[in-house]
């Protein structure tokens, strides 16, 4: 066994004994488990949901069904509506379908992990709690406050989807043969008051001394994945420049940066394929371009010069003649702004 699998169980648990929350669900530290009924119950509850939130349910519900069995012969109607506000309905169902199960198997729940597992509704974490929690079976409790605790705990440099299967190996390294549910109530607590997600308390930290994350910054764990790479864009704007006018025009008001005075361009918005436009043939050179970044895509704006001077194929109910000069106040949304001043200083 290495010094990590020793140290953190002793620290963790010695300081769970002081510091241990008092939850309706639970027995105190060291003492004899709580009754089976009641550690599926909570845990249950607790599946997407705030302690704060269970508390009165919990009690509502042992108060109203006190054992599987009472659970088992309870109306479907009644335990739904009991559970109104609680949320994620399906939980209730799965409640009611393995309160039966248990109660046809005889009124008592199963003490390993893969029996509990094979219950309706019991997934990998709630089979684990259970059978640690309740049967002090030695399981791999993982919620997603040991997630936390122990990316922090091993610096791990992966984000959370591809670290799962490491921190699993760890949490089963580290779980201790005695007080397997203590610790796993202890690795829950510690995240939830202690290595918490925005400014963990390390220094109030029992197991700071053997943590890799802490002095790397522990907020930085777990990884967060890395954002999707914007697709590309690529498009023309075209400066068309007579007499210290610039022709501007007003964009479709449907598509982007609709209804707003621009450049004239391409069609870029239209087209999501991140091809480069053809050819331009004509007296055009190039200008330069400018790139610049939407919500979902970046564009590189190629900009094109005008030397001709075939006016009378401009349309006035297209555009305007806009003064050089007072292109501040054209109102341009900034990509064409950009594109503006980018021809301006290569004019
Ligand atoms: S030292 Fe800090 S980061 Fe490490 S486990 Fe403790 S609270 Fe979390």
């Amino acid at each position: 066994m290495d010094a990590s699998a020793q140290t953190i169980p002793a620290s963790l648990l010695g300081w769970y004994d002081a510091h241990a929350r008092a939850l309706p669900w639970r027995s105190p530290p060291g003492e004899a488990p709580p009754d089976p009924y009641r550690v599926w119950l909570s845990e249950v509850m607790l599946q997407q949901t705030t302690v704060a939130a269970v508390i009165p349910y919990f009690e509502k519900f042992t108060a109203r069904w006190p054992s599987v069995a009472a659970l088992a012969a309870a109306d479907e109607a009644e335990v739904m509506a009991a559970w109104a506000g609680l949320g994620y309905y399906s939980r209730a169902r799965n409640l009611i379908a393995c309160a039966r199960a248990v109660a046809e198997a005889g009124g008592i729940f199963p003490d390993t992990e893969a029996g509990l597992r094979a219950l309706p509704g019991l997934g990998a974490y709630t089979a684990a709690a259970v059978a640690a929690i309740a049967f002090g079976r030695r399981a791999a409790v993982v919620d997603a406050n040991v997630e936390r605790v122990v990316a922090r705990l091993e610096a791990l440099d992966r984000p959370l989807p591809q670290a799962r299967a490491r921190i699993r190996e760890v949490v089963e390294r580290i779980t201790p043969e005695d007080r397997p549910g203590d610790f796993a109530q202890a690795m829950m607590d510690l995240g939830a008051t202690v290595c918490t997600p925005r400014n963990p308390r390390c220094l109030l930290c029992p197991l700071a001394a053997v943590c890799k994350g802490r002095s790397l910054g522990a907020e930085r764990f777990p990884v967060k994945p890395a954002k999707k790479a914007k697709p590309g864009r690529k498009g023309r704007a075209f400066w068309i420049e007579r007499d210290g006018a610039v022709w501007l025009v007003r964009r479709a008001g449907r598509g982007m940066l609709g209804g707003m005075r621009a450049l004239p361009d391409d069609g870029w918005s239209a087209r999501d394929d991140g091809a480069a436009p053809p050819p331009l043939a004509g007296p055009w050179q190039g200008g330069g371009s400018v790139r610049h970044t939407f919500t979902h895509f970046h564009l590189d704006l190629q900009l094109m010069l005008y030397s001709g001077s075939d006016w009378a194929r401009l349309d006035p109910q297209d555009g305007e003649w806009w003064p050089v000069e007072r292109i501040g106040e054209a109102g341009l949304p900034t990509l064409f702004a950009k594109a503006a001043t980018r021809a301006r200083g290569e004019k």
